[in-house]
């Protein structure tokens, strides 16, 4: 059988071995740009000379283990070493990265107490370290594309606004971006012919309440040849990739919708 034409970007991401790099990183600077947002600067020498070349790529972070300063770095493979203590790692965006400091930032959305990474976004003080591994490329770029749809909740946010700002001027682009309220918005930039919506939760919880996938439902998109890239929690991005493939026809190539996170008592083969 004929073997599918990648995109370039596609085959970089292919092609990018994981880990490329792990390193150690220290807080730099902590801000928030909103209300339920950590904005995190990171600096350290592990930084220097990494890859950049598609927006929002992604870095997993490694805290250390309880009662440690310092994490422990997997080998080649995600292999770590024997006896090591076990440590807590997820996978965040870079927001943006620097390369004459170098320095990276990522976006920490505070959901509450019930994830490490959220708890120790919310106390994060300049001098505290973590590892990291990566980056890896996650926004694949479609140069065909006539227009493109990004949507997504706040853990999104991050690599939408990464993407916007890279995206061609003029091109048709359509943005979901579901929120608590009017005190999550942000300003974003793009040369794009961008039109967003903001959508409110007005008290509902993240990941139970539909009225992300009610717009992107109820949405005109052109005509032609579109991208789509969908974040969020795993079984409301289910619901989009069905709708996306099944009533929209769209094909899984310009096609990305992928679960960021779940709620416990989403089903473990939800993705
Ligand atoms: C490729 C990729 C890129 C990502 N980029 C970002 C990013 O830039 N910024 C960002 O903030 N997140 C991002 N995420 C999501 C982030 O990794 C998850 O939210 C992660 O679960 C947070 O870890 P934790 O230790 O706080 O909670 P966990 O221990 O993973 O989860 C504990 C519980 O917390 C709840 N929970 C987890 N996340 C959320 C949430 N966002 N809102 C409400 N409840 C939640 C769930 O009920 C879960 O069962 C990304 C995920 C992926 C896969």
């Amino acid at each position: 059988m004929a073997q599918a034409q990648l995109s370039p970007a596609a085959a970089r991401a292919r092609d990018r071995p994981f880990p490329l790099r792990t390193g150690r990183i220290e807080v730099r600077h902590v801000a928030r740009p909103t209300p339920n947002v950590a904005r995190i600067v990171f600096s350290g020498e592990d930084l220097r000379d990494l890859p950049d070349e598609e927006p929002g790529e992604i870095i997993t972070l490694i805290w250390p283990a309880e009662g440690r300063d310092e994490p422990v770095l997997p080998a080649a493979g995600w292999k770590f070493p024997d006896g090591c203590p076990e440590q807590h790692c997820r996978n965040y965006t870079v927001r943006s990265y620097d390369r004459s400091r170098p320095e990276l930032t990522i976006d920490f959305v505070l959901h509450g107490d019930h994830g490490a990474a959220s708890r120790w976004a919310t106390a994060a003080r300049p001098g505290q370290v973590l590892g990291f591994a990566g980056p890896r490329i996650h926004f694949i770029t479609e140069p065909d594309a006539d227009w493109t749809l990004l949507a997504g909740d706040e853990t999104a946010l991050p690599a939408i606004s990464a993407t916007l700002e890279r995206l061609p001027a003029g091109h048709p682009t359509r943005v979901f971006v579901e929120v608590a309220d009017a005190s999550c918005h942000t300003t974003l930039w793009s040369a794009a012919d961008l039109t967003l919506e903001w959508i409110h939760r007005d008290g509902e919880a993240p990941g139970r309440c539909t009225r992300l996938e009610e717009a992107v439902r109820a949405a005109e998109l052109p005509e032609g040849q579109g991208k789509v890239w969908v974040a969020g929690e795993s079984l409301v991005v289910r619901r989009l990739r069905e709708h996306l493939k099944g009533e929209r026809g769209l094909t899984i190539g310009p096609l990305q919708a992928i679960g960021y996170w779940k709620h416990r008592d989403t089903p473990a083969d939800v993705e």
